[in-house]
């Protein structure tokens, strides 16, 4: 498509909207071409002004803002928005098309639309594939090392709109901002740059060397092919880190990438496709797809090579069923039900702060968090009281207050989710301890963090999977029974495990049923490039990250070669009585129990060397 060629028209702005509660009172740009506004909220609540939508001009190339930034939080003072970083409708997926649907981009923390991304139409998912399938083709045909080079490249453009990002990702899931930059530029960025140095060295010609003495002259290696047209379908909790960390090991290792970003999180979608289109990927290699589940079934009926999904269970289920119809394999990583067992002799202080971290970061909305705690019955009384403490001390607030530890749910839905599984807790017993209120004062989706205790396993909240800022706390009378409740659970992501004790850590570790297990930290393994994630169970099959990730984007063929291309194989046709007594001696000389057998074996009258210097050959 040509620059002069993109339609712009389709894309619409909150202003076209609904934009009732604000209005420009300034245009503060000193120069125009900055087409930075001021904006004035009626809104007393609300903590922001929304960009009012207007074509730019960058570098003669038509682009589209998606996205803005505020700088002002007040909410009676004027807002001051700047533009952050503009999107092409080229890299939204497609050319827009009258009667478009769109994919709203939403502000959890106001709970507003503040973009409109142009949905993708089922009926262009064959001429998608195609372009993929063909773009595919070219990239394979480069060698690694350009390919290492372009993922330097998009290192680079990542690094350079590290702002931007963190600032997209918070608009958009309500996260604070130093997460976004730890959880999601961070892990964006290490995995481009390791990859970029590792891919080389994991994906060459690997020798396999023959123990058996009988194939001594042949040799053997792997190659690593690439899987073809791969699918990644993301959620919305880590809207940039986790496609990010899925596609650069995919187009390292020589795929196409189709990605369908969650529907919740549209112009984080659109932005990983903005930033491969600057890092200068070639056309169609990776392309967004804009949409809810439908289109994601959808691209798994077309046929992709491979499917990586990253969600919740019931959709995992429905996905693997849609796969397994197709034969087509698949990376699952779904939910957690995480597991923090606190042994007695653990530094109560890092060990309560860890807990706290670990069950609220990003509202509690982690896959890897924690969802469970076991405590040793002499330390869980103290150790309560510390969640408890930390817990009363959390900014709840908008993630554009750079003070505010905790933001908003992404969405009411998944806030009643969570005040379902408290209520029920407290009605099998369970006792709230602090936090489990909205904070309809804050916005519409701001929960409590919460500390919950004497629970047990018949309650929804020890069992389901929350996805919510609550702690949960079980007193338990030794890391026997500790071990025994976190690996009853039909989960198996991760669990941490705090103690002073190395050893013991180590033990109880390797007892624990789960993809990782963390000694004395919490989730952080996630930013490891060289660990790998994925669980068991419910959490799914597959891994990402790592070399084992890698190897989940190629096909592994195995090539053998005989250094003796004029030898006939012993082994082929012209049987005879003589030839299988031979082959019986074969089987002495390389395992009879001892070496004076092995030697009649081989030199006896009807022994193996018979099998070498056979006559009778087809
Ligand atoms: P979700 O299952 O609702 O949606 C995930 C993605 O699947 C979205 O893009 C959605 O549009 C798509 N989808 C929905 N139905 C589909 C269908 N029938 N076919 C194909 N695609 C379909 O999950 P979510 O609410 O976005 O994410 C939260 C869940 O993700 C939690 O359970 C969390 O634990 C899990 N998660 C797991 C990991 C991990 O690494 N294990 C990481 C992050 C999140």
């Amino acid at each position: 498509m040509s620059d002069s060629s993109r339609d712009l028209s389709a894309i619409q702005f909150r202003s076209e909207i609904s934009n009732r509660n604000s209005r420009i009172v300034r245009n503060s740009s000193k120069r125009r071409r900055n087409n930075t506004y001021a904006f004035s909220n009626r809104n007393k609540n609300a903590h922001s002004g929304i960009f009012v939508g207007s074509l730019q001009a960058a570098d003669g190339l038509p682009v589209l803002p998606v996205c803005f930034q505020e700088t002002v939080r007040h909410p009676r003072k004027s807002v001051r928005i700047q533009r952050e970083m503009a999107v092409s409708p080229q890299t939204l997926g497609m050319q827009s098309v009258a009667g478009q649907d769109f994919v709203d981009s939403v502000n959890p923390a106001i709970g507003e639309v503040v973009a409109r991304i142009p949905a993708t139409p089922l009926s262009a998912i064959p001429a998608i594939f195609e372009t993929a399938h063909a773009a595919q083709k070219a990239w394979v045909g480069q060698p690694l090392k350009e390919r290492c080079a372009m993922l330097r490249k998009l290192r680079d453009v990542i690094f350079e709109h590290r702002d931007d990002i963190a600032n997209i990702v918070t608009r958009e899931t309500g996260k604070p901002r130093a997460e976004a930059i730890l959880a999601e530029v961070l892990l964006a960025l290490d995995t481009a740059d390791f990859l970029a140095r590792q891919a080389p060295r994991w994906l060459r010609l690997e020798r396999v060397p023959h123990h058996n003495i009988a194939l001594k002259a042949r040799s053997g290696w792997l190659e690593f092919d690439p899987q073809g047209v791969v699918a990644i379908i993301s959620p919305w909790n880590f809207p940039f880190a986790i496609p990010m960390t899925e596609l650069i090991p995919a187009v390292v290792a020589g795929n196409a990438v189709l990605l369908k970003p969650s529907e919740l999180t549209p112009a984080c979608g659109a932005l990983v496709g903005e930033l491969i289109h600057r890092a200068g990927f070639p056309n169609g290699l990776v392309q967004i797809l804009q949409g809810g589940g439908e289109l994601g079934a959808a691209i798994i009926e077309a046929g992709p090579a491979k499917v990586f999904f990253t969600g919740s269970v019931a959709t995992g289920r429905r996905i693997a069923e849609a796969c397994a119809g197709k034969l087509i394999p698949s990376v699952l990583e779904l939910g957690g039900k995480d597991a923090m067992i606190v042994l007695a002799d653990a530094d109560l202080d890092v060990t309560s702060s860890a807990a706290v971290w670990g069950g609220f970061t990003n509202c509690g909305q982690a896959c890897l968090s924690v969802e469970r705690i076991y405590v040793e019955q002499p330390i869980a009384e103290k150790f309560t009281q510390l969640c408890v403490e930390k817990t009363k001390k959390l900014r709840l607030g908008s993630p554009a207050d750079p003070e505010a530890d905790i933001g908003p749910m992404i969405r009411e839905s998944q806030l009643k989710k969570v005040e379902q599984q408290l209520r029920d807790a407290e009605q099998h017993g369970a006792r709230i301890l602090t936090g489990g209120h909205r904070r309809s004062d804050l916005g519409p989706n701001f929960l409590e963090p919460t500390v919950v205790v004497q629970v047990d396993h018949s309650m929804q909240l020890m069992r389901d999977e929350t996805f919510g800022p609550v702690l949960a706390i079980r007193s338990v009378a030794s890391a026997d029974e500790a071990a025994a409740l976190a690996n009853d659970s039909p989960f198996g992501l991760s669990a941490s495990i705090w103690t002073r004790n190395a050893r013991r850590g180590r033990e109880l570790a390797s007892r624990i049923r789960a993809g990782s297990v963390m000694i004395n930290d919490v989730a952080s393994y996630y930013g490891i490039s060289e660990a790998p994630h994925g669980g068991s169970g419910f959490s799914g099959w597959g891994r990402t990250h790592s070399r084992l990730g890698l190897l989940e984007m190629v096909q592994v063929k195995y090539v053998d070669a005989d250094r003796l291309p004029l030898y006939a194989k012993p082994w082929w046709y012209g049987y005879s009585e003589g030839f299988a007594a031979a082959t019986g001696s074969v089987v002495e000389l390389m395992f009879a129990p001892s070496w004076k057998r092995r030697l009649q074996a081989m030199l006896g009258k009807r022994g193996a060397r018979g099998l070498i210097s056979r006559r009778r050959r087809i």
